[in-house]
C-alpha cells in the first residue's frame, strides 16, 4: 500500500512540474506587445476652427498638436505616423501656413531627439506606418530610409498635386489593402478607415495593462468632432469618412477600445510622453 501511494504522489508532481521547467511555455506568457511611448511630433496653432469643424467657431483660433507613437514589440520596434518634418525645428518663428485658416506648425522637440533619448536609433525602426499622407504626418518618413513601410495601396498610388509619388519609389513599401495585423499576433492591428484621404488608416494597439487603444490618425480630429459624427469639408469623402466613424465606434465597443485622437490638445495634455510609456 505504501509503495503504490509513494509512486502515484511521484506521478502528481512530476505532472505538475512539467509545465513549469518547459521552456517554451515560458515563453509563451511573455507579450509581444512590451509598451508604448507617445511622442511630441509638433504643436500648431489652427486659424479657423470651423475648416475641421463647419460650422462650429467661424474664424476662430485654437491650439492642436500632433502626435507620433513608437511601439515596441518582441519582434521589433513599429513607429505609427512621423508628424512634421524636424527641419521646422531650425525655423525661429516655426512654418506658418499659405492660408492662415490652416496650422501654423512649430517642433519644440525633434523626433530624432526623442528617438536618441530612448537609445532608439532610425534603423532600428523595422515598420513605419503613417495613418495618411498630409505633410504633418509624413514629414520624417525619410528618417527612416530601411524601415518597411506599411500603407494602403489606395494612399501610395493617390495622385498628389505636383504630379509626382507621395513616397520615394526607392522605400521599401508593403501596399495594404483593408487591415492588416502587423505582428501576426493581434496585439497590432492596422485598420482601413478611408474618407479623409483615400487611404487613410487608423490603428488598434492591445497593451498588456492599459489595454486596447485605438489611434485615430485624422479619421477624427477632435473628440467634440468624434461625438457629433463632424466631418471637415476637405475630407475626400464625406459618406466614407461616417462609415468609417462607425467601424471604429464598433471596434471599440468589441475590444473594449479607449479612442486616442492624434491632434486633440486637450486630450493629450492628459496622456504621459516619452520617456514615460504606457504597458
Ligand atoms: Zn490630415
Amino acid at each position: 500500500m505504501r509503495t503504490a501511494r509513494l509512486v502515484v504522489a511521484a506521478a502528481l508532481s512530476g505532472a505538475l512540474l512539467a509545465p513549469l521547467a518547459s521552456a517554451p511555455a515560458a515563453a509563451q506568457s511573455k507579450p509581444g506587445l512590451e509598451r508604448l511611448y507617445v511622442l511630441d511630433c509638433g504643436q500648431g496653432r489652427a486659424g479657423d476652427q470651423s475648416r475641421w469643424s463647419p460650422g462650429v467657431n467661424a474664424g476662430v483660433s485654437f491650439d492642436m498638436v500632433d502626435s507620433c507613437y513608437l511601439i515596441k514589440h518582441a519582434q521589433g520596434y513599429f513607429l505609427w505616423d512621423t508628424g512634421v518634418t524636424d527641419a521646422v525645428a531650425a525655423l525661429p518663428d516655426g512654418q506658418p501656413p499659405a492660408n492662415p485658416a490652416m496650422t501654423h506648425w512649430r517642433k519644440p522637440k525633434t523626433l530624432k531627439a526623442q528617438l536618441e533619448q530612448l537609445g532608439v536609433a532610425p534603423a532600428d525602426i523595422k515598420y513605419v506606418a503613417v495613418s495618411h499622407t498630409h505633410p504633418d504626418h509624413v514629414g520624417n518618413v525619410e528618417m527612416f530610409p530601411q524601415s518597411m513601410l506599411l500603407v494602403q495601396k489606395a494612399e501610395y498610388e493617390w495622385p498628389s498635386p505636383l504630379g509626382v509619388g507621395r513616397f520615394k519609389p526607392e522605400h521599401p513599401v508593403t501596399k495594404l489593402a483593408g487591415d492588416h495585423d502587423v505582428f501576426g499576433d493581434g496585439s497590432v492591428t492596422i485598420i482601413s478607415t478611408p474618407g479623409h484621404t483615400p487611404g487613410h488608416q487608423s490603428l488598434l494597439v492591445k497593451l498588456p495593462k492599459t489595454g486596447a487603444l485605438l489611434l485615430s490618425g485624422d479619421a477624427v480630429h477632435f473628440k467634440d468632432n468624434w461625438d457629433n459624427r463632424r466631418i471637415p469639408s476637405q475630407n475626400t469623402d464625406k459618406e466614407k469618412t461616417l462609415a468609417s466613424m462607425q467601424r471604429m465606434a464598433d471596434l471599440m465597443a468589441q475590444h473594449k477600445a479607449q479612442l486616442w485622437i492624434n491632434h486633440d490638445k486637450p486630450q493629450r495634455d492628459g496622456q504621459k510622453l516619452a520617456p514615460e510609456f504606457y504597458e
